[in-house]
């Protein structure tokens, strides 16, 4: 079969406090038009000046990326004009980018994914369409956006099916979040993704809009089988972009490709060259704490499953309650067997991000189990009421939870049993081994299940033989 061929280009909003070139907010809460001012706007006279952090948050995702920096980089213009664009041209880099040639190594595959580039530039405005969108026949703009800052991701085409791409943005975007230098909402347009696909031999397509994984999958599989079956009609794959329609699942034709020179890119008069300092790389280096593949590394030693190792990846807070855990009990197996289950269920029924108990208290209730003091059952109601914020001290000591372990208690309450059940007992003495074990049956039922089995059996035995 041919080969799919599939490159993406992610664009990633970077969390800065404020925009690329001037000192207006990043916050997409604040009613339209709110943060802007003459630079972003585009207005006449109105001069750029460089927020360094984007410098050092570009650097962050090179450096995770294992790119080369270029030490001296340029800011050129991509000229066109669109509403949403007031300037009539995006400050973006071209020939010289921030850094490039760089990988990606997808977990649990051999797969690598060489990255071309990694570049700065600055996001557009919004345009908001009215809901009545065929019969209005006007637009709304929202310039809130436009001058935030963005880095551009561009990897070689070195994907070849739909599942190989989502999995190489699952990552990056992991990566992203780890190095806390974007959301990775690709919901609210945090982390944008376009792809280039064509299958071997053959032109390609540059499909855009796809604002979810599953849209991506969905959109990419679409355009591969387009490809090959107008390849096995005979047809010619024309060269152009496309749009994911998210309501029918198909691409559309949007426009003939353009090429770098439809942007008439010149170098930005206004900005000097980027120059970067040995002390910035370093700086970049050292905010860099943990990649997820740090943490899949000390995963993988509690033999724990892939699945179980990548929930506890991608949940940030439920990671850090359960390295806690083992701090008091270092049972990664047992602690992941109860936290990735009932912990993790109720969580997600109650719409938590990390447990309201505390690690401690999580650690003690599961070592009880692991000593056989309780049984699972017992840990599972106890897991419910931690959850009613209870502490584990005042369940101990006021729920009745613990089991009943005590001779003299058992005895009590086997006698009452004995008392009740007369016939049961004569029937007990004439053989019926069938007596005994609703006698067992009745003594836990009036302990409410907190009998310990083996002594309760041992005391019922020493009663019915007296
Ligand atoms: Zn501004």
């Amino acid at each position: 079969m041919d080969k799919v061929i599939i490159g993406l280009e992610i664009h990633a909003q970077l969390n800065t406090k404020t925009k690329m070139f001037c000192k207006c907010k990043v916050d997409f809460s604040s009613p339209p038009n709110s943060n802007i001012c003459p630079t972003c706007l585009g207005l006449p006279g109105a001069l750029p000046s460089l927020n360094e952090k984007v410098i050092l948050y570009a650097l962050m995702i090179a450096k995770a990326l294992n790119c080369e920096i270029n030490r001296k980089s340029l800011f050129h213009r991509k000229n066109y004009f669109y509403p949403d664009l007031p300037k009539g041209y995006q400050i973006s880099q071209y020939d010289i980018p921030l850094a490039k040639e760089g990988f990606l190594k997808l977990p649990y595959s051999e797969k690598v994914v060489r990255i071309i580039r990694v570049h700065i530039e600055e996001d557009a405005g919004k345009l908001v369409h009215p809901e009545d969108i065929m019969e209005a026949n006007y637009s709304y703009v929202d310039y809130n956006r436009a001058g935030v800052p963005l880095v551009e991701i561009v990897t070689y085409p070195d994907m070849n099916s739909p599942d190989e791409a989502v999995k190489y943005l699952e990552e990056l975007r992991e990566i992203l979040i780890y190095l806390g230098v974007s959301t990775g909402n690709m919901e609210e347009g945090a982390l944008r993704c376009d792809a280039n696909v064509s299958i071997e031999g053959h032109n390609r397509c540059e499909v855009k809009n796809m604002n979810s994984f599953r849209s991506i999958k969905r959109a990419l599989e679409y355009e591969i089988n387009r490809h090959f079956e107008l390849i096995s009609r005979g047809e010619k794959i024309i060269q152009e972009t496309r749009h994911f329609n998210e309501s029918d699942g198909k691409t559309y034709s949007m426009r003939g490709k353009e090429e770098a020179e439809d942007y008439r890119y010149f170098p930005d008069p206004d900005l000097p060259p980027i120059i970067i300092s040995e002390e910035l790389i370093n700086e970049a280096k050292s905010n860099i704490k943990e990649l997820p593949n740090d943490i899949r590394e000390k995963l993988k030693n509690f033999s724990l499953s892939e699945n179980e190792i990548e929930t506890l990846v991608s949940m940030n807070e439920l990671r850090n309650f359960f390295f806690e855990v083992l701090k008091t009990f270092p049972e990664p197996r047992v602690v992941a067997n109860f936290l990735l289950t009932d912990v993790l269920g109720t969580l997600n029924e109650k719409n938590l991000s990390k447990p309201p108990f505390s690690p401690a208290d999580f650690g003690k209730a599961v070592s009880m189990f692991f000593s056989k003091e309780i049984s699972s059952k017992i840990l599972k109601r106890i897991i419910e009421l931690l959850f009613e914020c209870k502490n584990l001290d005042y369940i101990i000591n006021n729920e009745n939870i613990l089991p009943i372990t005590s001779k003299d208690e058992i005895r009590k309450i086997v006698l009452e049993v004995l008392k009740e059940n007369m016939k049961v007992k004569e029937d007990y003495k004439k053989g019926k081994e069938r007596a005994l074990t609703f006698l067992i049956g009745q003594a836990m039922a009036k302990g409410k299940g907190r009998l310990n089995p083996e002594i309760l059996k041992e005391v019922l035995l020493e009663e019915l033989n007296r």
